[in-house]
């Protein structure tokens, strides 16, 4: 079976990778909202499964390794440090099992996954030291089972996304990189968002951009900046809610659609946001307007779900198992214009 690399692909045309792992799974039922640890690798594996073939069915063509979040500071918070080795092959071994039996001709991608650590300390050498050496061993366990690509995501301090990549180079394996800066629109450590992407590119990122925390409306006018300022591929894969101007991340998104009951936290994030969902439409525009621009590496992340992955891969032309299924609403009950339809049925359709 043959199998392009990740640069063969782009250079073709677009690369769809279905993010949005941690969401996903916890509306499914098998992780705990806030805690957020990919436990379900090791508990339930068969359900981490399925949510890889529904995106690969939808057309993703990366099937990304569910190790968001799995790094030894967050299995020591939770006292199970001892789960990690297992829990990062686990979810390695899922993640290539899913790749090597494609739904078409050609393999998927496997990728490894490092992210932000959230103990990164600007100000503390001893905290950077001890972020390179949990990427190093989970690099080193996506390299033991087999990655095609490394991604590393979700980055909002500029050094910790350089540290991140060093250590994704040392493998040889293509790197994709991508930021996630917070609302002041800029990286925590104090450098813009465009010189981080420029500084990523010059240190051998084979793919640069942006992933979660935006959504389309927040995150689009930065990528164009990217677009124009570096060479190499560029990544969109926003979040899939309506952030603004004045709220660009989902983190204190306000409820701005008639709630009648709040979320007993702080802030929708992240368990209230659903009314703020944007539609298949608005991702679908999303992908097209960024390919068309020429960002060829394109997926969503927080709030993915197939039907939106599928939405991604239509937008840019593509065909996938999954558009057997798209919407059909001429042969709907009462707003299909199917001649078998009863009048009378038709007729009602404002008032229904
Ligand atoms: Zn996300």
């Amino acid at each position: 079976m043959t199998k392009k690399n990740l640069k063969e692909r782009l250079d073709k045309g677009p690369v769809i990778c279905a993010e949005g792992f941690l969401f996903e799974i916890e509306k499914r039922g098998y992780m705990s909202s806030g805690e957020f640890v990919p436990m379900v690798s090791l508990e339930h594996p068969e359900a981490l499964e399925n949510l890889h073939r529904d995106f690969q069915h939808a057309g993703s063509d990366i099937v990304q390794a569910f190790t968001y979040n799995g790094h030894r500071e967050k299995m020591r918070v939770i006292g199970k440090e001892e789960l990690l080795e297992p829990l990062n092959r686990a979810a390695l071994q899922i993640a290539k099992d899913v790749a090597i039996s494609p739904l078409g001709e050609e393999q998927n991608l496997m990728a490894g996954n490092i992210s932000n650590s959230n103990i990164w300390n600007q100000n503390d050498q001893k905290s950077q030291l001890e972020v390179e050496k949990m990427f190093r061993e989970m690099v080193g366990w996506a390299v033991d089972e087999s990655a095609d690509i490394l991604i590393g995501e979700t980055f909002y301090y500029a050094e910790e996304a350089y540290t991140a990549l060093k250590v994704m180079k040392e493998t040889k394996l293509p790197s994709v990189i991508t930021i996630a800066p917070y609302g002041e629109n800029i990286m925590r450590d104090g450098i813009s968002i465009l010189d981080t992407c420029k500084e990523l590119e010059q240190l051998g990122g084979d793919v640069v951009g942006m992933n979660c925390h935006r959504g389309p409306n927040t995150m689009m006018p930065y990528l164009k900046e990217i677009r124009k300022a570096i060479k190499c591929h560029v990544a969109g894969l926003p979040i899939t809610y309506r952030t603004t101007n004045n709220h660009p991340t989902f983190f204190n998104l306000p409820d701005n659609n008639g709630c009648s009951f709040h979320s007993p936290h702080e802030t929708t994030f992240p368990t209230a946001l659903d009314p703020m969902q944007c539609n298949r439409y608005e991702i679908g525009q999303f992908a097209k307007e960024a390919y068309s621009l020429g960002i060829n590496y394109l997926g969503v992340c927080c709030g993915a779900t197939p039907m939106l992955i599928r939405e991604v891969a239509e937008a840019v032309g593509l065909k996938v198992p999954a558009s057997k299924y798209r919407e059909n609403m001429e042969n709907h009950y009462m707003f299909g214009k199917n001649k078998r339809i009863p009048k009378h049925i038709k007729d009602y359709r404002n008032k229904a």
